[in-house]
């Protein structure tokens, strides 16, 4: 609950090829924030995370494609009332890289231009067999304004940052319409 019995709970949507780590991103958040138990995730969709922004507890509700996009199928009901995304592709494949003009594409079809939208390289840990600078991620993100991160859901470099960045984001955005 916010501070006048306002309550914040905000969809976000993770999406990128096969097989980049969308599931492990979000289990890995989910276990950091909350208990130690590993809940069988077969059949969950989104996860709901709280996270304290200035003083106000925000929800966010996350949504795994739960493989939909092996079927180059993810609905339009994925999308319905997202205030963020997360783009993720795997440094070690460039072909997920590549991907990310179509799932940027999708995202405009299904989403408005407020969307808050982060880049996200997944499984940096994978070093040696990089695929994709981060240069490159980095120009990437600049030139379709997005936030940009590298994250390892292996180790958990930059895991809980970039959820939290959407998050403050969307609070940000929301708290500069109401005002
Ligand atoms: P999804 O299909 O995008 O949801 O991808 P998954 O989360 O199912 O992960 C696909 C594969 O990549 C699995 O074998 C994971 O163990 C592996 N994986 C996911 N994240 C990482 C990571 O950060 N580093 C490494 N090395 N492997 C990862």
């Amino acid at each position: 609950m916010g501070e006048e019995g306002e309550e914040y709970l905000f969809k976000i949507v993770i999406i990128g090829d096969s097989a980049v780590g969308k599931s492990n991103l979000l289990s890995r958040y989910a276990r950091n924030e909350f208990d130690l138990h590993s809940k069988a995730t077969i059949g969950v969709e989104f996860q709901t995370q709280c996270v304290d922004i200035d003083g106000k507890e925000v929800k966010a509700q996350i949504w795994d494609t739960a493989g939909q996009e092996r079927f180059r199928a993810v609905t339009s009901a994925y999308y319905r009332g997202a205030f963020g995304a997360l783009l993720v592709y795997d440094i070690s494949r460039r072909s997920t890289f590549e991907s990310i003009a179509r799932w940027l594409d999708e995202l405009k079809i299904h989403c408005d231009t407020t969307v808050a939208r982060m880049l996200v390289g997944n499984k940096c840990d994978l070093e040696n067999i990089r695929d994709v600078s981060t240069e490159e991620g980095k120009n990437l993100a600049e030139a379709e304004g997005l936030f940009f991160m590298e994250t390892s859901a292996l180790d958990a470099t930059n895991v809980k940052t970039a959820f939290e960045m959407v998050i403050r984001e969307i609070f940000n955005n929301v708290s500069r319409k109401v005002l």
